[in-house]
């Protein structure tokens, strides 16, 4: 049984700050493996409304450390380990979100397994490998990750300023979560617009590709409209993620189970 379920589904300070959509990052299910990716800030409260438990999480994998991904690293790792009193489960995470102004506290540290990412690095988590193929270009230190499971492989591209390399190492994923905070770039800012993640889903030609961690400037376009022109001009099925949004892996069987 393998899918997600959207904790939030906004980007971009002026999302965020208003919470104009959820910022809760997103919950893997893969083959009965738990893995939280990016708890931005009211992760914790997002899980709860979705009737997900924390204590069955096996791994929390942070992109960068930028507060929209990693607000609520700290008492998610607690909500894991039964408030620190049961060591258990891994926090995957770039070094410098652990050495250079951490936002992993010291006292959190013990109760997880902490492991730094390193570009190329790949791990399993029970039957699940994890592949970080490469470093992000962004102003932190950021990774992507390709995870693989039985009924497939979920490529996910976080905050990054568009570079062909990208479409290689995600070829041919089954599923791409894509992170698309802009219409339109601004250099300063190193995040996809659009017309970027358009032309990567095209190059890398996923079964599915969702669209996710919305800025300002996407919600006022309709994330909807902007899948279905992709959709239209790439030919890949493209959907817009909204918060609570459940994506079934395995379409056959029912995701009720596991909410
Ligand atoms: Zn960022």
């Amino acid at each position: 049984m393998s899918g997600v379920v959207f904790l939030g589904t906004g980007g971009g300070r002026m999302v965020v700050l208003n919470q104009l959509r959820r910022s809760g990052g997103f919950w893997l299910k893969l083959d009965g493996v738990n893995i939280l990716q990016d708890p931005g800030p009211g992760c914790l409260v997002m899980v709860h409304q979705q009737e997900l438990k924390p204590s069955s999480l096996d791994a929390i994998v942070l992109s960068h450390r930028h507060i929209d991904h990693s607000n609520d690293i700290n008492v998610m790792v607690e909500a894991m380990t039964h408030g620190g009193f049961q060591k258990r489960g891994r926090l995957v995470a770039p070094s410098d979100c652990i050495n250079l102004d951490p936002v992993v506290l010291q006292y959190v540290r013990p109760f997880t397994e902490i492991t730094e990412i390193k570009e190329g690095m790949k791990i399993e988590i029970g039957s699940v490998k994890i592949g970080f193929p490469l470093r992000n270009m962004h102003p932190v230190e950021t990774y992507g990750a390709i995870y693989e499971f039985s009924s497939g492989r979920l490529g996910y591209i976080p905050d990054t300023e568009y570079f062909p390399a990208l479409s290689e190492a995600y070829k041919g994923v089954d599923y791409l979560i894509i992170n698309v905070v802009r219409m339109k770039s601004d250099k300063n800012i190193r995040h996809l617009n659009m017309n970027e993640a358009a032309e990567l889903i095209d190059a890398i030609r996923p079964g599915k590709a969702i669209l996710t961690h919305f800025g300002l400037q996407v919600l006022k376009a309709s994330p909807r409209l902007q899948a279905r022109i992709i959709s239209e001009k790439t030919g890949v099925e493209v959907i817009d993620a909204h918060d609570g949004l459940v994506v079934d892996f395995d379409e056959k069987e029912s995701l009720e189970k596991w909410l």
